[in-house]
């Protein structure tokens, strides 16, 4: 044992380092020489089995002051001076091999678990809150669009109302659990080669609520809650819809009821928006697709179209291209928060006819004999002889 390492030294802290400093020191060093992490490595291995004699000299008050007062000596149950106060200290053993360690998750369990004092443990029979619910809705494109009130049917546990959610029949009473002695929570002691390993589980007599119930209430048979079907009324918001594919509500406090007077969890609502007939939703702007006859396009027109709400007229400027888009600003759907409308915006496309009588064949071919001139560009509708007649022709 003369060339064991100091146990500060091993650990990579100062002699006087705090509880925490030492916890904190062990946690990483455990980290990095897990063996679960450096298989079939010896000296990792070697390494691990340092960091924790050291870690459960110093890391127990009683131990580290031996240590720190006699060195090796005081701790070191060959020494024959453990027999003091040392009796925890032989409960771990080597030799187990790398099966014999303790998962990466025992180390997490250790400083979570309740084995430091943590407040987990100490809270746990405190208040808590109740289990959120997700339910799916499906709305129209219009009810995203201008908002509405929807009913929706949910069934849950609501408190038992004979019993007033204490599960305990009217006027009998409830004592402290046996098992756990209220806590709701009982502790199990493992020897690994950490030393000894807490773990703590769910009290199962009393459910952890570290009561027990003389007489359970006979409607919740003891739960406190009973299953229930309600109806909500549920307000969508006018304008929803713009961001997410599936946006969701959240009504506060309408989940599961909590328990030892918690507060109850969310209902979140999932909607499902259906589609439109004709427009596409793209966040507050509305997309259409526009066919028109290459009469049109080539001369302009004014075409009536079906809005959100009202009739809109949507003006073609001559000469207008295949695949042009035209805007009709602030008729698009009102943002959800700022009110402010997008757009629409209409994708033209431009027909050709499949079916021409002779008479609109000849035309056409001396439209294409006709030299062809530059026009102006959108706006200037020209109607020449030549040009209202084709119109004339096509309408
Ligand atoms: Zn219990
Ligand atoms: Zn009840």
């Amino acid at each position: 044992m003369a060339d064991k390492r100091d146990y500060y030294e091993v650990l990579g802290i100062q002699k006087g380092a705090s509880e925490d400093e030492i916890k904190s020191a062990f946690r990483k060093m455990a980290m990095k020489y897990h063996p679960d992490r450096n298989q079939g490595d010896k000296d990792a291995e070697e390494k691990f089995k340092e960091i924790n004699e050291a870690y459960s000299v110093l890391s127990d008050p009683d131990k580290k002051n031996k240590y720190d007062r006699f060195g090796f000596a005081g701790v070191d149950p060959n020494a024959g001076f453990g027999g003091a106060g040392g009796s925890g200290f032989g409960g771990y053993g080597f030799g187990g091999g790398a099966g014999g360690f303790g998962g990466f998750e025992d180390i997490f369990n250790m400083f979570t678990g309740g084995g430091f004092g943590g407040g987990y443990a100490a809270n746990y029979n405190g208040p808590r809150e109740g289990a959120d619910i997700q339910q799916r809705m499906n709305i129209t494109f219009d009810e995203a669009v201008f908002g509405a009130k929807k009913k929706i049917r949910l069934t849950k546990n609501v408190q038992c109302s004979d019993c007033h959610g204490s599960g305990a029949k009217n006027g009998s009473s409830k004592h402290t659990c046996p098992t756990c002695g209220g806590r709701g929570q009982v502790e199990t002691v493992q020897q690994t080669i950490l030393g000894a390993m807490r773990s703590v589980r769910t009290c199962s007599t009393c459910g952890g609520t570290g009561e027990v119930i003389d007489t359970p209430c006979p409607t919740c048979h003891g739960t406190g809650a009973v299953r229930k079907t309600v109806e909500l009324t549920v307000d969508i918001p006018a304008g929803i819809g713009g961001g997410a594919n599936s946006p969701v509500l959240t009504l506060r406090g309408q989940g599961e009821p909590g328990t030892n007077g918690g507060p109850a969890g969310d209902l979140y609502i999932v909607l499902n928006i259906g589609k439109h007939d004709t427009f596409t939703r793209k966040g507050d702007d509305l997309y259409m697709t526009l066919p028109i006859n290459f009469t049109q396009a080539a001369l302009g027109d004014e075409v009536t179209i079906k809005g959100l709400k009202e009739s809109l007229v949507c003006r073609i400027p001559a000469g207008t291209q295949p695949g042009t888009t035209l805007r009709m600003r602030g008729k698009g759907v009102k943002n959800v928060r700022s009110g402010k409308a997008g757009d629409i915006l209409i994708e033209i496309k431009v027909v050709i006819p499949t079916n021409l009588t002779e008479g609109q064949k000849d035309l056409l071919r001396s439209f294409g004999e006709a030299p062809v001139v530059e026009q102006p560009p959108a706006g200037s509708k020209k109607k020449g002889s030549w040009s209202q007649k084709v119109k004339d022709f096509f309408e």
